[in-house]
Formats: C-alpha cells, structure tokens, sequence
C-alpha cells in the first residue's frame, strides 16, 4: 500500500517554481530517497509533506486521505516525523528531555515543563520515558543522555534530531541530509540505523539525502529532482545511470565538490 503520494504538486515562491508538477508515491516498508543538486526543491517537498507551505496544485495524501486539511503542528499526530536540514533542537535542555518533548508535539503550554513537573501525567510520561530510553537505547546516545544539547558536538546533534523524531514512535519517518557534516564512520552508523529503522521498527523512510554512497545502500527507490522538476524514478543503479541525472545532478555534484 501507498503510505504517502503525492500528485501533481506544485509550489512557486514569487518567479521561482520551486516544485513543479511533482507525483511520487512511497511504499509502506520502503527506503524512498530523494537526490538532486541544491536548490532541486527537495527541502520544499518535505515542508509541503509537513504542512508548512500549502500546495498552489495538487494533492498530499498519507494513508489515502488528503491532508491538505491539516495544520503542521497535526502532521505528527498522523504518524509522521520529520528532522531538520538544520537541526532543530532545544539548545538548553539535555537529550533525554529534546525526546520526550518529541512525544508531545501536540502540547499548548511549555512542553518541558509540563513534561517534567506535573505529577497528574505521571504514568503516561512511564510510558513516553520506556519509548525515550528505548529510542536511547538504539541510537547508542546513553553517554549523552543527561548533556545539554548546546554542549554537544555536530555529530552526536544530528542523531539526537533523529532520535527526536524516532520517538513519536512515527509511522513514516522523514529525514532531511541525515549525513551532511558527518564523518564516514558517523555516515556508516546512519546507514545500520535507517536499516533498522525499516526492518526492526517498520518504519517507513523517505529521506533526503546527497552522498550517493549511502543513497545506494539502503534506499529501495530514488526520486531524482532539479530545478522542482522530477527527472527519473527507479532503483538507485537506475536513478544513477539515468543520462538526465547524469547530467544534472552529477555535473551539479561535482562542481560543489560532493560524491
Ligand atoms: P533543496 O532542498 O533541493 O536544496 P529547496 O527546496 O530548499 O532546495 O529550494 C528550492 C527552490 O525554492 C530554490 O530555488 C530556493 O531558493 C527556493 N525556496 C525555498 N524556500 C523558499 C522560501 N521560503 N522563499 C523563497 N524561495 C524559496
Ligand atoms: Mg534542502
């Protein structure tokens, strides 16, 4: 079944078409990713998916129902989560509240302290602290679990932004460059886990993504994109050898110094 699809979206900012006539859909199960060289449109399908910018055309659906009606602070409620191009955590709070406030998206007031001081949520937040330690627990953050975001390094932050987003426990799970500024050791770890996120977890993954490497190893399908526009759709040897990509985003890599 299509857990999400997108049909025929397009979304202009002023003269820019910065996603044009776009349609894909992702499978439930699958490691869908999205390439393409800057400024493709790849962020802009995630913040349409995430309700941020509304569609000029088109149609968004997760579990077969359009959720164009929905606001974006209700997208994580649907069962999709997403993390940040640029990482978006809470710079004064450690890594074990950053998650548990990752479980209250739906939250009015002030999710930290209403998270972590009042004794009538008690035993629901037992329940949300089991889900935390085990999302801890899998991500191999133990040693940080206590530290403050703002004290940490890049690498051990951009898991963290994961591991917020895993937490809501989602059903499609949407990570924008998990392995921009990462070492390859950090960029293997990222690989093992979006593995397991797919076959331990049975999470559904798309993802956006610029190393090819880690592209072809755990995607299932590719979606290429330049200038809002999809160029090809297939297995990650055949995005790749797609003379269209070839020459529109592999040119585009080359010159910005990428694999
Ligand atoms: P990518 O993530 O593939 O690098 P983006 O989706 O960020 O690309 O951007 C696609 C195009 O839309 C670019 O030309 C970019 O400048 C433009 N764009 C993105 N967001 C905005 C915005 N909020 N306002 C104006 N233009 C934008
Ligand atoms: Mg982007």
């Amino acid at each position: 079944m299509s857990l999400l699809e997108l049909e025929n979206v397009t979304l202009k900012f002023g003269g820019v078409v910065a996603v044009d006539d776009v349609s894909f859909s992702v499978e439930e199960g699958e490691v869908f990713a999205l390439v393409g060289p800057n400024g493709a449109g790849k962020s802009t399908v995630f913040n349409l998916i995430s309700r941020i910018y509304d569609p000029f055309a088109g149609d968004i659906r997760f579990e077969e129902q359009s959720i164009l009606s929905k606001q974006s602070h209700e997208i994580a409620r649907l069962g999709i989560a997403r993390t940040f191009q640029n990482i978006e955590l809470f710079e004064q709070a450690t890594v074990l509240q950053n998650l548990l406030v990752g479980r209250h998206t739906h939250r009015k007031s002030n999710p930290v302290s209403e998270v972590l001081f009042l004794p009538s949520v008690r035993r629901e937040e037992r329940r949300h602290r089991k889900a935390v330690e085990e999302v801890i627990d899998f991500l191999d953050l133990q040693p940080y679990r206590e530290k403050y975001i703002a004290g940490l390094p890049y690498g051990v932050r951009k898991v963290v932004e994961m591991g917020r987003a895993l937490a809501i426990e989602p059903k499609l799970l949407l990570l924008d460059e998990p392995a921009s500024g990462l070492s390859v050791e950090e960029t293997q770890d990222v690989a093992f886990w979006i593995e397991d996120i797919k076959k331990l977890m049975g999470i559904t993954v798309l993802m956006v993504e610029h190393d090819m490497h880690l592209v072809s190893s755990v995607s299932d399908r590719v979606m290429a994109l330049a200038d809002g526009k999809t160029l090809a759709i297939g297995t990650p040897e055949e995005v790749q050898n797609d003379p269209k990509v070839i020459e529109a985003y592999i040119g585009a890599d080359d010159e910005e110094g990428a694999a």
